[in-house]
């Protein structure tokens, strides 16, 4: 398939604007980038006409759990305790591969709606995540989710099936060594996951001090150390991998953040939904700690919007340090594009270049919060949502244009459908 979108305005790998651009992708790739230069139409498959709209990289969603779309809205404005155990545990307990597979569809189409290509997507029935990922052509990154409450399917396993599955070969799904977080671990998990890490050389992601009490809990069970501390400690971090959420790091955190090269992996949308914190991005900026952002899962957000997370990522920090200065829209977008698919496993489809992996979204900037074009990056971050997002194209192929999914998986359906699974979990 050979696509070429003409008149079009790119984000090139600067995050600078090219005008009048020429893109052509040929397979899954972006095969060249010019100036609109002659009428080639007759030799593509599709030509998109732009009409001097913006292409940008495909934004990376760092940390989600999509199939919790199906908590969304059945309970909010609760302690954490109480909307923990009363409403998520229980609830999740009940989930099947037929819930997960539709319901981690039904945050894909959200995923997309926001301009995301692909996600780092942690949760339960590992296989019914992988093949959402297939069908509907989104690329998935699953995270495993391993708990002591729960029984251990072997996750080596999994890093073998998952990494090739389906003959897929690790294009649209990867698999990633991960635990759920150290308070919902043993020490005997932790050893298993190290040695597997070691073994194969690769990274590892966890939830990683999202709240003080997780921190406090944990330095009286290790004698004063942090998760991070304990996580070294043991050797899950000598490849590298990410922390989900990083507020509460201390000093000696951020030097094994960054001696390590771990991200710090902020979701300010559910940071401050669940009243958990600020995590403190400028400190880390410092310490030359990379940071991806994630929207975290829709129960505890509750929304999927790549936007939103970029406007409080960079608004929070503004408040919280009382500077209007820190942090421009470059960094951000450094966070989403560039940072994010190192944590995907996809930094071949990091930013828009010829060779790169055509995962390309496009903005519609012939809308009122897109004019003027004074500067087009600060309104991407500042003033633009996601209904300025007009097309998402994921390894060469449109999953998403003018609010319609190609997906194949009519929408209707899929809503039709998860209002009746849901329906059905909450009666059993
Ligand atoms: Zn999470």
């Amino acid at each position: 398939m050979k696509i070429k979108f003409k008149n079009a305005n790119v984000l090139d790998k600067n995050f600078d604007v090219l005008e009048n651009q020429d893109l052509i992708v040929e397979g899954n790739r972006i095969k060249k980038i010019q100036n609109t230069v002659k009428d080639d139409n007759a030799t593509y498959d599709r030509v998109i006409d732009c009409d001097g709209n913006y292409l940008i990289p495909g934004i990376k969603n760092a940390h989600t759990h999509n199939a919790m779309v199906f908590l969304r809205s059945l309970s909010d404005d609760l302690p954490l305790g109480e909307w923990l155990t009363k409403y998520c545990f229980p609830n999740e307990a009940k989930l099947t591969y037929e819930d997960i597979y539709y319901f981690t569809i039904l945050g894909i189409m959200e995923n997309l709606s926001s301009g995301v290509v692909g996600s780092m997507d942690m949760y339960l029935d590992l296989h019914a995540m992988a093949d959402a990922s297939l069908k509907t052509g989104f690329r998935v990154c699953i995270c495993d989710t391993i708990q002591k409450f729960n029984k251990i399917i072997s996750p080596e396993e999994y890093f073998i099936e998952l990494n090739n599955y389906k003959g897929d070969n690790g294009n649209l799904v990867k698999y990633v060594y991960g635990m759920h977080a150290e308070y919902t671990n043993t020490e005997e998990i932790i050893k298993m996951l190290s040695d597997l890490v070691h073994k194969y050389k690769v990274p590892f992601f966890v939830h990683n001090s999202e709240t003080k009490k997780e921190v406090d809990e944990c330095k009286e069970r290790w004698g004063g150390l942090t998760p991070t501390q304990v996580f070294e400690k043991f050797g899950l971090y000598d490849f590298g991998g990410g922390g989900y959420h990083s507020i509460y790091l201390d000093d000696k955190d951020m030097e094994i953040y960054k001696k390590h090269d771990i991200i710090a992996v902020t979701c300010p949308g559910s940071n401050v939904k669940l009243a958990s914190g600020i995590a403190p991005i400028l400190k880390y900026k410092d310490y030359g700690i990379k940071v991806a952002i994630g929207t975290d899962g829709p129960a505890s957000n509750n929304a999927i919007d790549m936007f939103r997370e970029m406007y409080l990522t960079t608004t929070l920090q503004k408040v919280s340090n009382s500077d209007p200065a820190v942090l421009n829209a470059k960094e951000i977008l450094n966070m989403v594009m560039i940072n994010g698919a190192k944590c995907i496993g996809h930094s071949d489809g990091d930013v828009i270049d010829e060779g790169k992996l055509a995962d390309i979204v496009m903005i519609d900037v012939h809308k009122p919060n897109m004019q003027p074009l004074n500067t087009f990056v600060n309104n991407l971050v500042y003033s633009a949502s996601k209904t300025n997002v007009k097309l998402t194209m994921v390894d060469g192929k449109i999953l998403y244009e003018d609010g319609k999914y190609f997906i194949n998986e009519d929408e209707n359906y899929i809503y039709k459908k998860c209002n009746e699974l849901l329906k059905n979990l909450l009666n059993r």
